[in-house]
């Protein structure tokens, strides 16, 4: 408010003024232009400024405090304001008002005069009846308790018998602009407007401190520096309004008319530090814009400045300048809130809407303070208001940030989450892959270890195993298994006649033919030496394994090896079968096999042997075949 209406002054002495205390005094007799009002009259009372007349003169008329309205100077000439306002802008001037007040009742009577406007250097009221003069001498460069009334603004209390006339004179000055808002008012309305007065000012200063509060708190449960600044600039705007509304020096200090007088320009400079630190920590520019943050840091150096100057400098003085510094640090915040907004910060937005409801409400303000557009108080309460939408707004704004913020968490959230899933899948992938190759590198080795890689057959390795489980297969079950042992006739000769690979050749046709003679997929045949190999047959009896061995001598007979290769090998093979025994071990079986196999080499080659089998044979009731 004082801001602008210290803009308002600087426009004010560019341009001529409009204002009652900037036009000519005219002509005319001291009594003239004062026309007598009756206090009884409410319409006249509401018509007050129709009633007053005032004069200015300049201040080098020597100390005005001494000089009674009786010796005024004669040619000073007084002018009617005509229902305008009293706002007097120039501070070197003094200013008298006077108000002819008559109780045309029939009874006596009481009222009051208000001149709501707290900020008055010194004022003093002088009522001049028939039967003597009273005075108040007062204002904020005075004691508080030098006030006729303890009120934050000034109330002057006049009773009037029936009929009796009476003269008020108000005498002002002040280091800053002046605005007059006078009204009479009887106890009554009195009250009333006080009781508006308090509801509307209790709930403004009451929602300013839950705010400031509520940010304070948000601050220290969070440690987001700008709830701190928003909380800061709250009570900074706090205390500049209730310094101007009086209150300050009413309930605050009122021993202090020098903090009255520095709690104004002192809650500016508060003011212009606390929303430059808000904007500088809420519009983020320190992170993302260097240039812009390096112009905000010598905008705090230049409100801390300020506050040094608010305390050292005379009021009329620190007011002008901090009036002026806090109108250039206010548009730069606002640009730069422009700027941010434009770069795509949506929050920037509230923030900007904020700042042009506080900047009109408190154009309207001054434009009304100094008499451009009518009713004062009517326009501080719109100004108030403005305030008012500019802490929701700003606070509103602080809501959006949040928000802005949780939103971008959230997506870079999912997108870390879906980055995560996508590579957890690809790795899955990788893993199944290569535990699919793995598997199949397992089965080749697994091949690789349990074939003879000459002929393709099992080899020992496989043979052993297997015949272990078949044996416990057939305990278990009481199913025969027959294993046959077969060695190839005098091969070394064979070796020693064609060679080593006629000789691995002979052993691959024995392998083709031994696979031919086996038909059962659990059969197993295997070489299990160098010219040595078995079958292995489950579920077979002892007929069986003679007749599949039978079957294979037979053939390997009529079927030379080497015949592709235009040679004509005749191939024999001696075995020696054996079927499992009751309680047999592995050792025991395979030693049957064998020595049966020996037994026909012993008889003479190319012929099976049937092994001897002590206890009774696993699946059958009788043994069969002897040796
Ligand atoms: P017998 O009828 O008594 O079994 O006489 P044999 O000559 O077959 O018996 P011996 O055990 O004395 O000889 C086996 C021969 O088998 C010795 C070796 O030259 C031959 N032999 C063993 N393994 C291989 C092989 O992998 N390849 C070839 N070409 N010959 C082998
Ligand atoms: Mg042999
Ligand atoms: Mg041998």
């Amino acid at each position: 408010m004082t801001l602008l209406r210290g803009l308002v002054l600087l426009s004010l002495c560019l341009a001529s003024g409009q204002s009652a205390g900037d036009q000519p005094a005219p002509a005319g007799s001291q009594n003239a232009p004062c026309p007598l009002l009756s206090v009884n009259d409410p319409v006249q009372r509401d018509r007050l400024l129709y009633h007053t007349c005032y004069l200015s003169q300049p201040t080098d008329l020597g100390d005005w405090r001494q000089i009674t309205p009786a010796q005024l100077p004669a040619q000073l000439k007084w002018q009617a304001s005509n229902g305008e306002q009293l706002a007097f802008p120039r501070s070197q001037l003094e200013y008298w008002i006077r108000l002819n007040l008559k109780n045309d009742g029939p009874t006596p009577g009481f009222w009051y005069l208000a001149l709501d406007y707290a900020p008055v250097d010194y004022v003093s009221f002088t009522l001049h009846r028939a039967n003597g003069s009273s005075v108040i001498e007062t204002g904020d460069q005075r004691p508080f308790d030098a006030r006729g009334i303890d009120y934050r603004y000034y109330l002057v209390p006049i009773s009037l018998n029936a009929g009796e006339a009476a003269t008020l004179y108000l005498r002002l000055s002040s280091q800053g602009a002046l605005n007059l808002p006078l009204s009479l008012l009887t106890p009554d309305e009195l009250v009333a407007q006080s009781n508006t007065l308090t509801l509307t000012h209790g709930l403004f200063y009451g929602a300013l401190i839950i705010f400031a509060l509520f940010n304070l708190l948000l601050f220290i449960s969070s440690g987001t520096r700008y709830y701190f600044f928003n909380a800061f600039y709250m009570a900074s705007l706090g205390l500049f309004l209730f310094a101007m509304g009086g209150f300050a020096y009413q309930h605050l200090w009122p021993g202090s008319p020098w903090l009255a007088n520095t709690a104004v320009p002192l809650s500016m400079a508060l003011c212009a530090l606390a929303i430059n630190l808000f904007g500088r920590s809420f519009l983020q520019v320190r992170r993302q814009s260097p240039l812009t943050s390096r112009l905000m840091t010598a905008q705090t150096g230049i409100a801390c400045g300020l506050l040094v100057l608010a305390l050292a400098l005379p009021y009329n003085h620190a007011i002008a300048i901090i009036t002026v510094a806090a109108l250039a640090l206010i548009c730069s915040l606002f640009f730069i809130g422009v700027i941010r907004w434009r770069q795509g910060h949506s929050h920037a937005k509230w923030y900007v809407l904020s700042w042009s409801l506080m900047v009109l409400g408190t154009l309207t303000y001054a434009l009304a303070a100094f008499g451009y557009i009518p009713d004062f108080l009517q326009q501080e309460m719109i100004m108030q208001s403005a305030i008012g939408g500019q802490v929701l707004l700003l606070n509103y704004a602080i809501v959006q940030r949040w928000r802005d913020m949780q939103k971008r968490l959230w997506l870079a959230e999912n997108r870390a989450k879906m980055r995560l899933e996508r590579e957890v899948a690809e790795r899955t992938t990788q893993l199944q892959d290569a535990m699919r190759d793995l598997e199949a590198a397992n089965q080749r080795l697994e091949a690789l270890s349990t074939r003879d890689s000459l002929t393709g057959l099992h080899n020992r390795r496989y043979l052993d195993g297997r015949l272990t489980e078949l044996i416990r297969e057939a305990h278990r079950h009481l199913r025969p298994l027959a294993l046959v042992v077969l060695d190839a006739d005098h091969f070394k000769r064979i070796n020693d006649h064609y060679g080593h690979a006629v000789g691995d050749l002979c052993l691959r046709h024995i392998a083709d033919e031994l696979k031919h003679a086996v038909h059962r997929p659990q059969d197993v045949v295997a070489r299990f030496g160098g010219e040595e190999f078995a079958l292995l047959l489950p579920d077979t009896d002892l007929a069986g394994a003679q007749r599949v061995t039978n079957q294979f001598l037979q053939r390997l007979a009529s079927c030379p090896a080497g015949q592709r290769e235009g040679l004509h090998i005749p191939l024999t093979l001696s075995a020696g079968v054996a079927l499992l025994q009751a309680d047999e071990t592995q050792a025991q079986l395979f030693e049957r096999a064998d020595s049966a196999l020996y037994r026909a080499k012993a008889g003479g080659r190319n012929q099976l042997v049937v092994a001897g089998n002590t206890p009774a044979p696993v699946g059958t009731a009788t043994n069969r075949n002897r040796e």
